[in-house]
């Protein structure tokens, strides 16, 4: 018999997972309220990294004068600059959507919740509709967390979604939160030319990064000019008409600092998107945030039914959300019957889209040292590659951590220009199993930044 596969929501965990399952045989319906492509082609992942590739062409464009090039003023256009975010995400959206019908998916468009154990009512446009299911897979991702203290109103006092790009352009912005969407926000406005504060909680920006990593990238926004707001907690946004007329907004922090700016953006978490979806109806348990917790092989509390991407409280990636989204599939198919690899969020990588760009996988060092774990860490600055030299920049460095009994590749950190690409070699070493010299004796290209990597490995 055909398995009637249900998916709540087309972001990477839902199309991905839909597309497997589809091509595996499974007779697959995906619900979607909003966008195919989901949150991260609407807006997280897609357009950010289209403001940062255009804010990072611009300020490459200040660096050129070392290039044998005479510097020129770059301006933003701010309606070609919409127009291209627009244009990349119609892209997206519509690839995805072709894709999936071309392999049978069929699109139900609307608000689902579960209205029995294998029974799902979507609202739409078109009407009311129940789906009943075999299996289902609830994918519904998150949204931005928003705070009693602070009232966004998509003008001037943002969250990220408002930011692609903003409806007046910022002189000057404060961003409140330092982790990895904060620091891309100082690093995306502070690129279009905006005087940037940023607000961290913490002593250190990327709490919980590698220090020498978030060292890196503070001295960057202080070159920069960014003035970070260390130790402080923001307490209130509002929104205040200056003595001069302009409209201003006001961040208030809790030791008494206050910073004007004409925008702030909120950058300080997210909340998962389950509690419009009547989980109980379905006997589907969620934890104390909102998440549904998951065992290995992506079930929830109810064995036929999953959870994948941001509901599930793993890692908020949306590569980690694709992942999941096939491993649910192959386990709804039975091709874990079969010898098959488990998915290790240990070993995920990720990066961070600043400049430089910052990218780990695996062990961290600190991590290591922490649990007293022998390892071998060696280190190498770009500027040791010819590259770097030739690309005018040579800020930053690779860390390669080993087991020095074995040399197994246990994970490394990359801060510098293409670190998101060159963290690929690492991560498929982390994932193999591959040893140091299986990089040494791989023969790379000349001249090329993952030399770098190579003799970080030696
Ligand atoms: C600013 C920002 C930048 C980011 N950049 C990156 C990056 O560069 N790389 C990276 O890997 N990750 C990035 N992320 C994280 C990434 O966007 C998420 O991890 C990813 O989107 C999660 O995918 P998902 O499938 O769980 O959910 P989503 O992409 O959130 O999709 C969920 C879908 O479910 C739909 N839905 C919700 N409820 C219902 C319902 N009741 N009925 C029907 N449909 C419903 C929603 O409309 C949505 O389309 C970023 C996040 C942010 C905030």
């Amino acid at each position: 018999m055909t398995t009637r596969f249900v998916i709540i929501g087309g972001g990477p965990a839902g199309n991905t997972a839909a597309s497997y399952a589809a091509r595996l045989g499974a007779k697959v319906t995906m619900i979607e309220r909003d966008v195919v492509g989901g949150a991260a082609h609407l807006w997280d992942c897609i357009p950010s990294k289209t403001m940062i590739a255009t804010g990072g062409a611009m300020s490459f464009s200040k660096r050129i004068g070392g290039m044998g090039l005479e510097q020129s003023d770059t301006q933003v256009d701010v309606q070609a600059l919409t127009s291209r975010i627009e244009g990349i995400k119609g892209h997206m959206r519509d690839d995805t959507t072709e894709l999936l019908e071309s392999q049978g998916v069929r699109l139900a468009r609307g608000s689902a919740r579960f209205v029995g154990s294998h029974r799902v009512q979507v609202v739409g446009a078109g009407g009311t509709e129940e789906i009943e299911f075999d299996a289902a897979l609830v994918a519904t991702g998150s949204r931005p967390r928003i705070p009693e203290w602070c009232t966004p109103d998509g003008d001037r006092i943002l969250t990220t979604r408002d930011c692609y790009p903003p409806k007046t352009f910022p002189e000057s912005m404060t961003v409140v939160g330092s982790g990895v969407t904060g620091v891309e926000f100082v690093h995306m406005f502070s690129s279009f030319g905006a005087k940037v504060t940023l607000v961290v909680s913490r002593q250190q920006v990327l709490p919980g990064k590698d220090p020498e990593v978030a060292a890196v990238l503070e001295d960057d926004f202080l070159t920069r000019g960014v003035k970070l707001l260390k130790g402080a907690r923001a307490t209130a946004i509002e929104r205040v008409l200056a003595d001069d007329g302009s409209e201003q907004v006001v961040v208030s922090c809790d030791d008494g600092r206050v910073v004007r700016s004409s925008h702030a953006v909120l950058a300080i978490g997210s909340v998962p998107n389950t509690e419009e979806l009547d989980l109980a109806a379905a006997g589907v348990e969620v934890d104390a945030g909102g998440y549904i917790p998951i065992d290995h092989n992506c079930v929830t509390s109810q064995p036929h039914i999953y959870a994948a991407g941001d509901v599930s409280g793993k890692l908020p990636l949306s590569s980690v959300a694709s992942m999941q989204g096939r491993k649910v599939a192959e386990r709804l198919m039975g091709l874990h019957a079969r010898e098959h690899r488990h998915l290790d969020y240990d070993k995920a990588a990720s990066a961070i889209f600043t400049e430089p760009e910052i990218a780990d996988v695996g062990l961290a060092e600190a991590e290591a040292f922490a649990s007293g774990r022998k390892i071998r860490v060696t280190k190498v600055p770009f500027s040791a590659t010819p590259k770097a030299l030739i690309n005018n920049d040579s800020r930053g460095f690779v860390k390669i951590i080993s087991d020095p009994a074995t040399g197994v590749v246990l994970g490394g950190s990359i801060v510098g220009r293409h670190a998101a690409e060159l963290i690929s070699v690492i991560a498929l070493a982390v994932t193999a199993n591959l040893k140091v010299t299986d990089i040494v004796e791989s023969l790379l290209v000349h001249p090329a930044l993952s030399e770098a990597l190579a003799e970080a490995s030696e």
